[in-house]
């Protein structure tokens, strides 16, 4: 036998093997991944309840669509948006590439409340719990990285400065919560 012939022979097997499908663990992601992935989907507009396994499908489809590492870029890029926007701090940058990868506003809506039913029903791993918080600003962030935004100015007090949402976000929880950092 030709060795040319041994090598063709080997070609041919590996295009027609069946690669193995990508693992996605539901329970791995965060919420916000979980919500990234639903709006990819095929997830339809509508209301009505989904099964477990139909919104755990639409999930990986999505993850799948887009890739582990675009899933989560998109979401904390959201998350960063959504802590801005609460307070209104979005720059116009922002919430340009905000629009760009979620032009449909309502279905991020239905994504992200799909999202937490399939947070409360399958349940999140410590790995993605510890993940949830993590948000990074698209663009500049109105606090210039510096974590204190210029509010207004006060004619007996100064300048009065307000923490960023997102980069001070360590310190906000633990004054909340009556800790020190
Ligand atoms: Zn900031």
């Amino acid at each position: 036998m030709m060795p040319g012939t041994v090598l063709e022979r080997a070609t041919a097997h590996v295009t027609t093997a069946v690669l193995p499908a990508v693992q996605v663990n539901v329970t791995d992601l965060t919420a916000g991944e979980r919500a990234v992935a639903l709006y990819a989907s095929d997830m339809p507009n509508t209301r009505r309840r989904p099964t477990l396994e139909q919104r755990r499908a639409w999930i990986v489809q999505g993850v799948e669509r887009l890739g582990c590492e675009e899933v989560s870029r998109r979401a904390v890029f959201s998350r960063a948006h959504k802590l801005l926007s609460m307070h209104g701090l979005e720059s116009e940058e922002i919430q340009r590439r905000h629009d760009e990868r979620f032009p449909k506003p309502r279905r991020l809506i239905h994504a992200e409340q799909e999202a937490a039913n399939s947070v409360y029903r399958d349940g999140i791993s410590p790995a993605a719990t510890a993940r949830n918080p993590v948000a990074v600003v698209d663009g500049e962030c109105p606090c210039g990285s510096t974590g204190s935004i210029p509010v207004f100015y006060d004619e007996d007090c100064g300048p009065v400065n307000m923490m960023c949402p997102v980069h001070e976000r360590a310190a906000i929880h633990a004054h909340r919560w009556g800790l020190s950092v």
